[in-house]
């Protein structure tokens, strides 16, 4: 007789949940779920997925425009915004189901509940009672965040309900400048809303390349979007007319949607964390060590409840590694290093490694190759759209420590930049690769003088 009723029970089916679920259950683990809303996550439900079939749909006037320069007439050209929601709402309920599938056939148990642990083996489960594992791993995710105390907070939205507006506004104002706030900015503005971003830095997109960030919002701004700096909501009213949006310099915007993108946060809620004496770390993210094993022996945790790096291929490696470690005997530990993103902002960036303030404050010494140029199929249609490819060089060894693109497919090319990178190629390696002409991203291997700030200019 087993002492508990699960070798494993997972709490959330997103991404890290579900392939650490599917994992432990193939060993031949006796494995259960819970998921309290859909499953797939974040990712599949109201993050990545959705929000790149916005994207695609969003693309289609800017292509329209190009097309003209190539010779085509385009007719009359509409948008259906609730035929749209509803395609892409069935198309999610397809890849939700297909990850329902998937569990099933690798035999773990479903069960549609929010999850509460009692102790550090027993799980209580709403309206369905309780279970107890051997062991427990908690991939929540996270969720929205937005100040609770602003003054109409309430009328705002958060990207959960950007997904499923019943109309498509006219206006719309953004708030925040990250991944979030920039793809739906180029979502909304592609769709013919009148898009104003507003951040409270003096750039947007932290952490990326300063290059990168300037460009972006140049590049962004030449699309359409309204992008206002060094702004922040002191409150949101509502109106007969709308909604306004009042800044804490006294601005006053008047929108039909305010959208806050300002960060996401650990979803512990409700968790009972404390009962099972699970720590969590300053953030409230739960607190893991390089296995994703919290302070209690029996409990782990993956993906962005952990706040390490909040990407779904880093959830699905960390609860592969989780489940390698504990039910294959296979020590795994998911490397954080070298992890390449994108933001699918129109145009789209995309980045592996360091920038170049962080090279030069980690390594000291470092060589800068950038490049600025309008591609090919922009001159021949007179477009002012530019791309940007910077390389940061480690300057003793050579090796390439950073590489960040903003322009067209830079999500798909920094993709097997990343490889390169990671296996700790030299700029002479780099160079070594003859190019594919005529390419955008040629240019990456074709960069031979070093960049100094002063040539942007004559560069761009
Ligand atoms: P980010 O953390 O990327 O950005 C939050 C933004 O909100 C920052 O610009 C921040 O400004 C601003 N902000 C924070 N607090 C306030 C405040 N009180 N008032 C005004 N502005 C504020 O969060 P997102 O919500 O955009 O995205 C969350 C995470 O989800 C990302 O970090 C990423 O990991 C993931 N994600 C990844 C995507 C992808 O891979 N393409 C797409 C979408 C999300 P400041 O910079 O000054 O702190």
């Amino acid at each position: 007789m087993a002492k508990y009723d699960y070798d494993l029970f997972v709490i959330g089916a997103g991404s890290g949940g579900v392939r650490a679920a599917r994992l432990a259950a193939m060993s031949g683990a006796r494995v259960g779920v819970a998921e309290e809303h859909r499953v797939g996550g974040t990712c599949v439900i109201r993050g990545c997925v959705p929000k790149k079939f916005m994207v695609y749909a969003s693309e289609f006037a800017h292509h329209f425009k190009t097309a003209e320069s190539y010779g085509w007439s385009i007719g009359e050209s509409r948008f259906d915004w609730p035929a749209f929601i509803a395609d892409k709402d069935k198309e999610i309920a397809r890849l939700s189901g297909i990850y329902v599938t998937n569990l099933q056939n690798a035999g773990a148990e479903l069960v549609h509940a929010k999850a509460r642990l009692t102790d550090a083996h027993t799980v209580a489960l709403e309206g369905h009672g309780q279970v107890t594992a051997d062991k427990i791993l908690i991939a929540t995710g996270g969720r929205p965040w937005s100040p609770p105390e602003l003054p109409g907070l309430e009328h705002t939205i958060s990207s959960n309900e950007a997904f499923h507006l019943a109309q498509l506004p006219k206006r719309i104002v953004i708030a925040g400048g990250g991944y979030i706030a920039v793809e739906f900015a180029g979502i909304f503005n592609g769709l013919g809303v009148d898009t104003t971003l507003v951040h409270r830095g003096p750039n947007l997109l932290r952490g990326f390349d300063d290059n990168v960030r300037a460009h972006a919002a140049e590049e962004m701004e030449k699309r359409g979007i309204k992008v206002v700096l060094g702004c922040q909501h002191a409150r949101v009213e509502k109106t007969a007319s709308g909604l306004v949006s009042h800044m804490v310099s006294g601005q006053a915007l008047e929108s039909d949607v305010v959208m806050f993108a300002l960060g996401r946060e650990p979803y512990v809620e409700g968790l009972g964390l404390e009962a099972a004496g699970v720590a969590v770390n300053e953030k409230g993210a739960i607190a893991v060590d390089d296995y994703s094993r919290t302070n209690v022996e029996n409990i782990w945790a993956v993906g962005d409840v952990t706040d390490r790096i909040n990407l779904t291929p880093v959830a699905i490696r960390e609860g592969a590694a989780f489940a390698e470690t504990v039910f294959y005997d296979r020590p795994t530990r998911f490397d954080h290093d070298m992890v390449a993103s994108a933001v699918f902002s129109q145009p789209p960036i995309g980045s592996v490694g360091m920038s170049e303030a962080d090279a030069r404050h980690a390594l000291g010494k470092v060589d800068i190759y950038l490049s600025r140029f309008r591609p090919m199929k922009y001159t021949f249609a007179g477009a002012d759209e530019r791309c940007l490819i910077k390389l940061v060089v480690e300057a003793s060894s050579q090796k390439i420590v950073g590489c960040h693109m903003v322009g067209p497919d830079a999500p798909e090319i920094i993709q097997m930049a990343a490889v390169a990178i990671k296996m700790g190629v030299t700029k002479s390696q780099w160079d070594s690769t003859c190019a594919v002409h005529p390419t955008l991203a040629e240019e990456l291997v074709t960069m031979r003088e070093k960049f100094v700030p002063a040539d942007l200019g004559a560069v761009a």
